[in-house]
């Protein structure tokens, strides 16, 4: 993939850029292994100051860095200025916190130890490699980039090739907030440049947010090499009704769950489970909500819906659609590629799934949603449980015992009951089964990436 700014609204190459060469790259580990040994000593105190200051420069940029990510990628502008003020956020987050996150924790009885004292002591690693996605190009960035220069680690990111320019801003943005050179860059190369990177001795873990083959193979490598990963890795999250549930705020919240980003998130809601009490009702009020999304420019701050990020992944939303019909899916609404330069794909609903159809099992990163219709809890559960990923759920219920089934018996890393899943700082963020593992935000963020030493004295 050629490292360009490519606006997906129009098509149009705007950029082209060169990967940097081996020997700035070599420079640019160098330098993130010589910041490490001083940042390492530095204080909570003086990383949050610098991080403050990080945070306030990107808050007084926050228009100017969305139009670019708007433009690099297609959000709309109003989401991409939200995704740059929610980085403000988990930057002041991690400056206020991350010292209690982190604080030692003391062993009760050292004397049952033959200590004075015992404890657990955080200490960063080192450089850490982060390859990242495209659809939340700041926002998956900061969120491991905050915790990991808070705990005292260096950054290297190799971001997607199609946002160079979101990638650049942020080579320099930790740097310009006070953190020393070389704590947080940016590596510009191609997915195949990785496993260089990876293997060189001074990275000392690695994580990425990304698709399954682009995590096995980083996974994959890393643990030859005996290194620490934490893997975001992709989603088919189920978004179940029950008949108890608010309707109306289900359907609406519905929308947003699967078209949020023009449909490309992770934690977005792909599969809508209903039951068959409340299916024709709920699907009548999704079916509305969905084809009254205003699709349009991305620039323009009316817009509910953009362009697909990219004409590869427009075509993969164009093959999953044409694979399901051809074997027997109804479109309720959506469902057909408009005739215009750029990636488009219409908020889309389709019913009558079957487990032959691709999407049954795939992920659908556009605005698709699939519209299931069951008969008990049991059957919502089974059918929830039924993908390999197993990264977000959301559950709607009024009914206590129906609300504690979900949350013991869905198979995600996160479950939302009358609600959407959502990323917050202050909460743990992540996935099990093929949607990865390892935690990012909350308490457990931070200290994926640190040496839990134990420490006895005499
Ligand atoms: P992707 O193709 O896996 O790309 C993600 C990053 O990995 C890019 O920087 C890419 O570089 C790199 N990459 C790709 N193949 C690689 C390989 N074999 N070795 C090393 N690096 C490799 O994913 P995407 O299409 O950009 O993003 C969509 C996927 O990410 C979806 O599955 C989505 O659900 C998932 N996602 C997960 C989360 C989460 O938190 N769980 C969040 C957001 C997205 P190039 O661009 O140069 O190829």
């Amino acid at each position: 993939m050629p490292i360009a700014t490519v606006n997906p609204a129009t098509g149009e190459t705007l950029e082209e850029f060169t990967a940097q060469s081996p020997d700035e790259v070599d420079r640019r580990i160098a330098g993130a292994a010589e910041a490490f040994r001083a940042l390492r000593r530095t204080t909570f105190e003086t990383r949050a100051e610098w991080m403050r200051a990080t945070a306030d420069i990107l808050e007084h940029e926050t228009d100017r860095i969305a139009a670019t990510m708007t433009i690099e990628m297609g959000k709309t502008i109003g989401a991409a200025k939200a995704e740059a003020t929610k980085c403000v956020r988990g930057m002041r987050y991690y400056a206020d916190n991350a010292e209690r996150l982190l604080a030692d924790e003391p062993y009760a009885h050292p004397d049952k130890v033959g200590a004075s004292s015992a404890y657990v002591t955080y200490q960063p690693l080192g450089p850490i490699l982060a390859v990242m996605p495209w659809n939340f190009p700041l926002w998956q960035v900061v969120r491991f980039a905050a915790p990991a220069l808070m705990v005292g680690n260096t950054g290297l990111l190799k971001h997607a090739s199609n946002v160079p320019r979101t990638a650049l801003y942020l080579d320099t943005l930790f740097t310009r907030g006070g953190f020393p050179e070389g704590s947080f860059a940016t590596l510009l190369i191609g997915s195949s440049d990785v496993e260089q990177v990876l293997t060189d001795p001074r990275i000392r873990a690695a994580t990425l947010t990304g698709s399954e083959p682009a995590g096995r193979s980083v996974a994959e490598i890393a643990g030859r090499h005996i290194k620490k990963t934490v893997l975001e890795l992709g989603g088919s999250d189920p978004f179940v009704v029950m008949p108890s549930a608010d309707l109306d705020k289900a359907a609406k919240v519905a929308t947003t769950a699967r078209c949020q980003n023009n449909g490309q998130s992770c934690i977005a809601a792909k599969r809508f489970i209903v039951h068959e009490d409340c299916y024709d009702e709920f699907a009548e009020r999704f079916v509305a909500a969905m084809t009254a999304l205003k699709v349009g420019d991305p620039m323009d701050e009316e817009t509910d819906v953009g362009p697909l990020a990219t004409e590869s992944g427009r075509d993969d939303v164009e093959q999953l659609v044409a694979d399901a019909v051809g074997k027997g899916a109804k479109v309720l609404c959506g469902g057909d590629t408009p005739d215009r330069p750029g990636w488009w794909y219409p908020p889309t609903v389709l019913a009558d799934i079957t487990p032959s159809m691709r999407m049954y099992a795939e992920e659908v990163f556009g605005p698709v949603a699939q519209l299931y219709r069951v008969g008990s809890l049991a059957e919502a559960v089974e059918l929830a449980n039924v993908t390999t990923f197993g990264l977000g759920a959301n559950a709607w219920t009024r009914d206590g015992d129906e609300q504690a089934a979900f949350v013991r018996d869905l198979e995600a890393g996160m479950v939302t009951i009358n609600g959407m899943v959502t990323s917050y700082p202050e909460l743990p963020f992540g996935g099990v089964k093929n949607s990865g593992y390892g935690r990012e935000l909350g308490a457990p963020g931070p200290k994926e990436f640190c040496n839990a030493k134990t420490v006895w004295i005499s």
